[in-house]
């Protein structure tokens, strides 16, 4: 069979592709396009709206640093929050602790969780977990709907310009701090920093106007432009999600394949172009 090709524009001037096996899944949902494909290079890879999300051989590059950082630093992180990532990644990743209950998704769109747990059983396994809930809402207006305080918030969300945008605003990272509890860190994934500079810049003069600090961190990625992806650790009060819980790590580190205590403290140490883009 020829190979057809994915290609995606980052930009008016540059790209990638990737040769395609064959397309397992492809429609249209309320919100967005959603194919998942079988690729050569990237195994199975959902991609919404043309754009590349989760690429089964290196999505543990993605979740993992998602999801660890916070977890090792935060004092007793118990009750976790993920808004967006319906495809269970940050799921399955907040399940490797024993004290996380529970752990809550906000998908915006079912169709997501659906088509990965029928495809993609490796992302999905977090789902059975009876500690954890998915609720299929507007990360936005769910906070409408609860008063719960979150000792670790997760906004594993989407390209800027997404099916919503309701979580590009202020407003949103508003409710986000006032959902966290005394010690909170939330966690907000900013894509590649130069290519999404100013969607990047954007997400800083908002947190940095609610949150008393914010630590960048980057991981490397090969799925992503230029081969790193953005984070913004961010916290409510005093402290450092530079800190490492040693004895909490070592608790899942046998489940990990990206993260462990030198990645912890690595991912915080920037080159000097991405200190001045991500300064905090
Ligand atoms: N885990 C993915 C990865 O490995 O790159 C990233 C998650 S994907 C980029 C973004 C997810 O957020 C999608 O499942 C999308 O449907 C969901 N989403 C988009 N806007 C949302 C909103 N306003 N509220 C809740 N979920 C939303």
């Amino acid at each position: 069979m020829d190979k057809k090709i994915h290609h995606e524009w980052l930009n008016s001037r540059y790209g990638y592709f990737f040769t395609v096996r064959k397309k397992i899944h492809s429609c249209t949902t309320r919100f967005q396009k959603l194919d998942l494909v079988e690729s050569d290079e990237l195994g199975r890879t959902l991609i919404l709206d043309g754009i590349t999300q989760v690429a089964e051989k290196s999505e543990f590059q993605y979740h993992e640093p998602m999801v660890h950082p916070a977890l090792c630093a935060h004092p007793d992180p118990r009750r976790v929050l993920v808004i967006g990532g319906g495809d269970g990644g940050c799921l399955r990743e907040l399940m490797k602790y024993a004290t996380v209950k529970p752990a809550t998704v906000v998908e915006i769109d079912r169709l997501v969780k659906d088509t990965v747990a029928e495809h993609c059983p490796e992302l999905a396994e977090g789902f059975s977990d009876p500690r954890a809930k998915v609720v299929f809402a507007d990360g936005f207006t769910f906070f409408d709907t609860t008063k719960d305080l979150f000792d670790v918030i997760i906004v594993d969300s989407y390209d800027p310009g997404g099916p919503v945008q309701s979580l590009e605003t202020i407003g949103f990272y508003k409710l986000v701090h006032a959902h966290l509890d005394k010690g909170g860190i939330a966690v907000v994934q900013t894509d590649s920093p130069t290519m999404k500079s100013e969607a990047l810049r954007t997400t800083i003069t908002n947190i940095s106007s609610l949150f008393v600090g914010y630590k960048p961190y980057t991981c490397s990625i090969p799925s992503f432009p230029e081969g790193i992806c953005s984070f913004l650790a961010c916290f409510k009060d005093k402290g450092t999600p530079g800190h490492f819980d040693e004895s909490r790590f070592s608790s899942i580190a046998p489940q990990c394949n990206y993260y462990n205590e030198d990645v912890h403290k690595g991912a915080f140490l920037l080159p000097q172009y991405l200190k001045k883009l991500m300064g905090s």
